[in-house]
Parts: C-alpha cells; sequence; structure tokens
C-alpha cells in the first residue's frame, strides 16, 4: 500500500516559481505511548482556540435551541414534510418554492469558494459540522479520561478497573449528547416537543425512532471514532479544495526561513526559531506536521498556531513562526500576523459579484413571491350550455392554494368578454396553507366574441386587503 501523501508547495528548482509536489506524511509524531496510528491531540489556549470555541457555541446554540422557539403559535423552524410545508419563522415554503432552496445553496456554495480562496479550509476549521463535534466530543473525553498524557499512559497500560469505568462513562456522555443531537435532529421535522415527549414515553413513529437512532449513531460515529479520518479519507472537498487555491490563498503555514535549521534549545547545533517540541504536532487534531509544508489532511484550524505562540512567548521571540500567510516557494510571505488581508485578486471579486448578485436575486423573488396558486380547468362534461335567458354557460373548477401563514376569503372574478359573469363561485374562505376546489361558473351573452373559444382571464384576489393575494390565470370561453 502506497504511503498517504501530502501537496506542498515547495521552490522549482531555478527558484523561479513554486510547484506542486507530492510529500508522504510523516507518521503522526505526537508520542510514543498509546495505541499506534491513534491521535491523542493536546489542548491548547490561544485566540484560534477561543476562536473556534465562540463558533461551537454559536452554531450549536442555534442547532439545539432554534427548534424550540416559538412563532406565531408555531415552531419557528419546521420542515413539515408530511405536509410539504417549511415553516420558517413567518414563511411558509412549499414545494413550488424550490427556487429559493437552490438559491440559498447556490449563495452557501460561492460563500465557501470565496472564503477557500481567501483563507484556504478555514470551514473546516472553525464552523464544519464534523469539527465542532469533534470538538464537543474531545472535550468530554478529556474532562472525564484526563488529558493527552493520561489517555495515552492509559491506553499503553493493562486495563485496570478505574480505567474502564472512565471509558464506559467516557462513551455513555458520548451516547447521550449524540442521542439528543438525534432527537434535536428529528425535532426539525417533526415538531420537537412532540419528539421528546414521545421519546420518553417510547411513543414515536417507526420513522422517527429510526431517524433519531440513525443520526445519533452517526454523530457518535464521526464525531467519536473516526474523527480526523473523516476529514482525511471520506471528506471530498478536502480533494478538490486545491482548486480554488492560488498563490496568495492564505493558508496555516510554518516560516521555513525562520524556523530552520531547527534543533532542541541549547542543543549548539540548530540556529532557527524552531526548538523541535512537537508542541504543533501534539496540539494537531489532524495528527500532521505542518513543518513539512501544507497538506490536505490540515483544516486550517490554527491550533498549531496557539501551541507554536506560546513556545515562542515562553522562549521571548516573536510571534508567528507558524502563522496565516500565502504559502508561495516554499516561504510563507512577510504578512501581518495572521492577518486575512490578502490582496483582492480576480477570483475574489468573481465569486462576491456571484454571490451579490444571487442574494440580490432571492431578496426579489422573495419580496415579490405571491404566496397563492391557482389552476383553472374547465368542466370536460359540456363544452357550454345555453340558459333559459339566451346566455350562454361556461363551468370551471378553481383549485386555489393558500401557501400564506393566514387563512382568506378569495374573491372570483372573470374579465375578457364584455359581458362574462360569474355567477356561482364567486367566493371561497381557504384556511392558511392550504388548498381547496372552488365549482364556478361563468356567462355570458350569446354572439359576444367569437364563435367557439374566447380568452377570458381569471382574477382570484382576497378580500381581506392583503394587496400581494392576487393572481391571474387564463382560460377559454366557448361560445356555440
Ligand atoms: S511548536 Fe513551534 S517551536 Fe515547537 S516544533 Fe512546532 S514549530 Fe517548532
Ligand atoms: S496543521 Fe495546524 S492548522 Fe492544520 S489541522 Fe493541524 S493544527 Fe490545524
Amino acid at each position: 500500500m502506497s504511503a498517504p501523501q501530502s501537496i506542498a508547495l515547495s521552490p522549482a528548482a531555478d527558484g523561479a516559481a513554486a510547484a506542486i509536489s507530492p510529500q508522504p506524511i510523516a507518521p503522526p509524531r505526537n508520542g510514543r505511548r498509546g495505541k499506534p496510528g491513534k491521535i491523542y491531540a493536546r489542548e491548547t489556549s490561544g485566540r484560534f482556540n477561543r476562536l473556534r470555541w465562540g463558533m461551537v457555541i454559536f452554531t450549536q446554540l442555534i442547532f439545539y435551541g432554534l427548534c424550540w422557539l416559538p412563532w406565531d403559535g408555531r415552531q419557528a423552524v419546521l420542515f413539515d414534510l408530511g405536509d410539504y410545508k417549511f415553516h420558517i419563522f413567518g414563511l411558509v415554503l412549499w414545494p413550488q418554492d424550490a427556487l429559493y432552496m437552490a438559491i440559498v445553496l447556490v449563495v452557501a456554495a460561492l460563500a465557501l469558494f470565496w472564503a477557500t480562496a481567501l483563507a484556504g479550509r478555514v470551514f473546516c476549521g472553525f464552523a464544519c459540522p464534523q469539527t465542532v463535534y469533534t470538538e464537543m466530543f474531545m472535550w468530554i473525553e478529556a474532562r472525564i479520561e484526563g488529558d493527552r498524557v493520561a489517555r495515552m499512559r492509559r491506553d499503553s497500560a493493562s486495563a485496570t478497573l478505574p480505567g474502564t469505568a472512565r471509558r464506559v462513562a467516557k462513551h455513555a456522555a458520548w451516547w447521550l449528547l449524540a442521542l439528543w443531537t438525534g432527537l434535536t435532529f428529528v425535532g426539525y421535522f417533526t415538531p420537537v416537543r412532540e419528539v421528546v415527549a414521545g421519546a420518553f414515553q417510547g411513543q414515536l413513529g417507526p420513522w422517527e425512532w429510526f431517524w433519531l437512532f440513525f443520526y445519533a449513531t452517526f454523530t457518535y460515529m464521526q464525531a467519536g471514532l473516526l474523527r480526523e479520518k473523516v476529514c482525511q479519507h471520506m471528506c471530498p472537498y478536502s480533494r478538490f479544495q486545491t482548486a480554488m487555491f492560488d498563490d496568495r490563498t492564505k493558508v496555516v503555514a510554518y516560516d521555513v526561513a525562520r524556523g530552520e535549521p531547527r534543533g532542541a534549545l541549547h542543543s549548539g547545533a540548530a540556529s532557527g526559531d524552531c526548538v523541535d517540541c512537537s508542541v504543533c504536532v501534539q496540539v494537531c487534531p489532524t495528527g500532521i506536521d505542518i513543518r513539512q509544508g501544507l497538506q490536505y489532511p490540515c483544516i486550517n484550524c490554527g491550533l498549531c498556531i496557539d501551541g507554536c505562540d506560546q513556545i515562542m512567548d515562553k522562549l521571548g521571540r516573536p510571534r508567528g513562526l507558524i502563522r496565516f500567510a500565502a504559502e508561495s516557494a516554499g516561504q510563507p510571505r512577510a504578512t501581518t500576523d495572521g492577518a486575512m488581508a490578502t490582496g483582492w485578486r480576480p477570483r475574489l471579486w468573481v465569486y462576491g459579484a456571484l454571490m451579490a448578485f444571487f442574494t440580490g436575486l432571492g431578496i426579489y423573488v422573495l419580496m415579490h413571491r405571491v404566496p397563492l396558486q391557482v389552476d383553472v380547468l374547465r368542466d370536460r362534461g359540456a363544452l357550454f350550455r345555453e340558459v333559459e335567458d339566451g346566455r350562454v354557460e361556461n363551468a370551471y373548477r378553481l383549485h386555489i392554494l393558500n401557501m400564506d401563514g393566514e387563512g382568506h376569503r378569495f374573491r372570483v372574478s372573470v374579465s375578457g368578454l364584455p359581458s362574462a359573469q360569474v355567477v356561482s363561485g364567486e367566493m371561497l374562505d381557504v384556511a392558511a396553507g392550504s388548498t381547496a376546489n372552488l365549482p364556478v361558473t361563468v356567462r355570458a351573452e350569446a354572439g359576444d366574441g367569437r364563435p367557439g373559444a374566447n380568452p377570458v382571464q381569471f382574477t382570484i384576489h382576497a378580500e381581506d386587503g392583503a394587496e400581494t393575494l392576487q393572481v391571474r390565470e387564463n382560460s377559454v370561453f366557448m361560445q356555440p
């Protein structure tokens, strides 16, 4: 089996341009004890760690909290698949509104491209659910099983009762979190209060049980057991991210010129700033050595920056031996430490302009959205009927879909022929978010229009002053 490859930017032979060359990833150098191949990430502190935890708290407050928020007597955000309705605060979206979902997805993809071109895999390092849940699971692990050294010692030694008890407690805590995550997930599709009550009373439906346990198991596996392997081997994004990189994309990079030759402090041989303490490797959640250059498992989390900055502080040397920088020809450029202010270039403008366009388009179509849909069907039984007063009668069936969050009384009128008039089925009450069928009869003077089909228009509008609730539908009136 071939060794895993990393992508590293290294100087071309003539030093004129950077070339992408594959380099083998060194085995994780984060300790000699513990299970072989297992990564024992060391906890660290610093600005990037605080930023990561800020994102964990921000995203999880939204995820765990939003489904409990009431809005107009119902759950603020509820994806009601049974009734084909998405409730998002006061807005009710139907399958007919799939355009909005498409626009949201396009804007999200463009935002990801833009952020990647600007600062590499920052989404992976700070906002990806895999990263966020792994962070939470690792925090639980450290609280129950102790720090990195304690965990490595325990894994190297024979099993003991206290050690086993800690492991069992850790997995139990992971499962609790995973189950609550699964329950919350299902709570976005079935009202969360019903899900919680049903789960504790054992009265959920089979699909709710399935998805609760599926999502819980998925979370437990991904964040508890697989962790960095998901980023390294399963995530497709890591494979094509370099397509969005250029030589001004900021990535977490080691300053080779300043750090090398590395060596232990007071060894006498080294003259670079890197004291080869391996802290940057120990804190890395994916277990890589950033000093080897840019590698695809690196998620740009910045924890190695925090770790190395602490070492530099202790040594009284300037921070930034590892920092966010554009890596060109193997050398991070001299940039402001950690700054994101990489020079603007065409691809950022293009991504930004597309994002602004699609966001504007989404806002425009949302503001002009008419939450009313009407289909006019002609009565198939008879083309027309001549009635006693000498007029001609046509029958229709109107299928009215009120997509608004409130019920309305709708009035139907007809135009297109001077004498055309709705004689029955003029009004109908349609409840919020529901459909109704309305039989409508239209009469016109015989001879009004030409023999055969005459175009007419039905106007359906809400009577209660909701001006946006008005649609016009075309049909035909048959004359003898
Ligand atoms: S933390 Fe800094 S000093 Fe220590 S090995 Fe890493 S780069 Fe070198
Ligand atoms: S190398 Fe640094 S930035 Fe990359 S994943 Fe490891 S700790 Fe995070």
